[in-house]
């Protein structure tokens, strides 16, 4: 019997998303406030349908948003580790990551009751320390990197990266990397973003969107027997009507091609569980 899972994650960043790229006017805020409008409607929808997601959430903003965060706890959806800050780990000063991963967890623990099994990194970028950093704090699994599409694998430290000749990987850990992609991410498709330098344009047709996302997984079925897609959302974005009508209609899809909805620590703990 063939195994196909999929998860659903959201990173609720609210507030810190904006901060930590240094836009700290009203607009900005507001538009971070947002996401704490879409987390009901969020959790209504994934109640409907049964689904238990993953959410990961800084500490900045479960301390902004300790209502939203229970209700995220209450709907029986799994908390993950996402920063203190949003600020990326390879952006923190020396002794500012293990701080800041320390700060969050301890937050998180007394939210929830247990530290986090899983961590996201803000931005989706490590730094040369992060997996050595979530094994020694406990950690089950990472989910910020893209080496594979729908196969979890081990994460490896210490690789040394030439300019000019090959990559020297280090040797694999004990850490379980739940991969992502940019590609089933709802940000860079939908967020407009003008900074001085650069335009996010977004924006994009939320059906033609979901076109690439149920291809993904049909694809996943046709070319293995075990394997979990994770999708990445932002309640400040998936939580628009045309977008929120959009996941109801990925969700009803994924259903009827036999998806099971799992939470990472689930996926994590399934992979682990028949031998990798
Ligand atoms: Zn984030």
């Amino acid at each position: 019997m063939p195994t196909h899972l999929a998860n659903l994650s959201f990173d609720f960043d609210a507030i810190s998303g904006w901060t930590a790229r240094g836009m700290k006017t009203p607009t900005p805020i507001s538009r971070g406030e947002f996401g704490a409008v879409a987390v009901p409607r969020i959790l209504a929808l994934l109640a409907r349908y049964g689904v238990k997601a993953s959410f990961y959430i800084p500490g900045m903003t479960i301390e902004q948003y300790p209502r939203e965060t229970e209700m995220i706890l209450k709907g029986g959806h799994e908390i993950g580790h996402h920063g203190w800050t949003h600020i990326p780990p390879a952006n923190l000063k020396e002794g500012e990551e293990e701080a800041q991963l320390i700060r969050a967890n301890d937050l998180i623990q007394k939210v929830t009751g247990q530290k986090a099994r899983g961590y996201r990194s803000p931005a989706w970028d490590l730094s040369g320390q992060t997996i050595g950093l979530l094994l020694k704090h406990g950690f089950l699994y990472d989910s910020s990197m893209m080496g594979h599409d729908w196969m979890p694998y081990y994460a490896r430290t210490g690789d040394v990266v030439h300019d000019d000749e090959a990559t020297e990987f280090g040797p694999e850990t004990t850490l379980i990397e739940m991969p992502i992609s940019w590609s089933l991410d709802d940000f860079p498709h939908f967020e407009y973003i003008r900074l001085p330098n650069m335009l996010f344009p977004g924006l994009q047709n939320a059906n033609n969107v979901l076109e690439n996302w149920t291809d993904e997984f049909t694809y996943m079925t046709r070319n293995t027997d075990w394997g979990l897609l994770t999708y990445t959302f932002h309640p400040f974005v998936v939580g628009r009507g045309h977008r929120m009508l959009m996941l109801e209609r990925l969700i009803q899809n994924l259903t009827e091609q036999g998806a099971e909805f799992v939470t990472l620590e689930q996926g994590a703990q399934a992979w682990a569980a028949r031998g990798s």
